[in-house]
């Protein structure tokens, strides 16, 4: 095998280089994976462009699955697999009780240590999703955001015949739809200030939450982060209703008086929620790829708009950042 490999590689804020870098190379417990697709997340833009990761220099990408290339257990090799890409501490209160997302003192691929916009990554063998042969790398690439879709669906408990609403129309908003309609929903909407997100969202079977013929809501999912959406959203609560805050805030979240004394008055429940499970009695990762090898939740590869070769990925995240083109999901796919 040789020597380099070809990387985006984050030397500085805003300073992405396609470059070589040495080939990455696996140790105990580890495979190395030769990275097939890999997603652009949201939250990557203001990685790149405007907080930085950790330390420099460092590979972004999280939201990956390639092809295992070597491995101690010959059986894996060849393998298709997506990757769950925080590598949990182990020691710490919740980790003892698998509850990994809020470990005290985790690593992740593509923030605190290298990603996968690169060639090849050594994964830790623990995190790997091992996925059936016909299902397509770029679809493999979305269980990252099915399964962070899955978490907060679950956390909404769904009741039978619930109108549940998600505001925040971009992938995962369209992903905790179709996990919403799955879980016994009866009316699933969605809201976007984007005309052309909704109109997407509508091709999904989704269409836009409309109060007069709607009603209110008894679940909503809050993706937006946006303290006007999350105010909106508040005033479209049935009594009793369940809130789920998934969406980063992109700044203060304010909320009016009245607003406030809606959540009061409706007896309403905001919950957070925050990446996914992945442990024995709860996995996210599994239920998903589960239910995209079966092809019963969504049509993930209608999801990606916009597919990028690995050394275009500054042009793909330059798209996002200055929102060029619509785009819904756009994925790095290498051969
Ligand atoms: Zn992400
Ligand atoms: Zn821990």
């Amino acid at each position: 095998m040789s020597e380099t490999m070809k990387a985006c590689v984050l030397h500085a804020v805003g300073d992405l280089r396609y470059e070589d870098v040495p080939m990455a190379k696996r140790g105990e417990g580890e495979v190395l994976l030769k990275i097939r697709a890999a997603g652009v997340c949201g939250s990557d833009i203001p990685r790149v462009f405007e907080k930085g990761t950790y330390h420099f220099p460092t590979i972004p990408g999280h939201e990956f699955a390639g092809e295992i290339v070597d491995a101690d257990d010959k059986a894996l090799i060849g393998r298709r697999a997506a990757v769950f890409p925080l590598l949990p501490c182990r020691k710490c209160a919740p980790c003892q009780v698998g509850e990994f997302a809020n470990c005290e003192n985790y690593d992740y691929y593509g923030s605190r240590r290298d990603g996968a916009f690169a060639e090849y990554l050594a994964v830790d063998i623990r995190n790997l999703i091992l996925l059936p042969d016909d299902l397509s790398y770029a679809c493999a690439s979305l269980v990252e955001p099915g399964a962070v879709a899955r978490a907060a669906v679950r956390r909404l408990e769904v009741k039978l015949g619930d109108t549940v609403v998600i505001w925040g129309a971009g992938p995962i908003g369209l992903i905790a739809a179709a996990w919403a309609k799955k879980a016994g929903a009866g009316i699933v909407r969605v809201v976007d200030i984007s005309e052309e997100k909704l109109a997407f969202a509508k091709k999904f079977g989704f269409e836009a939450y409309d109060e007069a013929r709607d009603g209110l809501c008894d679940c909503a999912i809050e993706g937006t982060g946006a303290p006007q959406a999350l105010c909106n959203l508040i005033k479209s609560m049935k009594p009793h209703g369940r809130v789920i805050l998934m969406g980063n805030p992109a700044r203060d979240m304010t909320i009016t008086q009245s607003v406030y004394s809606q959540i009061l008055r409706r007896e309403i429940t905001l919950r957070g929620t925050w990446n996914s499970s992945y442990n024995d009695q709860i996995n996210d990762w599994e239920a998903t790829a589960k239910a995209m090898a079966d092809g019963d939740l969504i049509d993930y590869e209608a999801l990606i708009t916009h597919r990028y070769p690995l050394d275009r990925c500054l042009e793909a995240l330059e798209m996002m950042r200055d929102r060029k083109e619509f785009y819904t999901k756009v994925t790095i796919v290498m051969d």
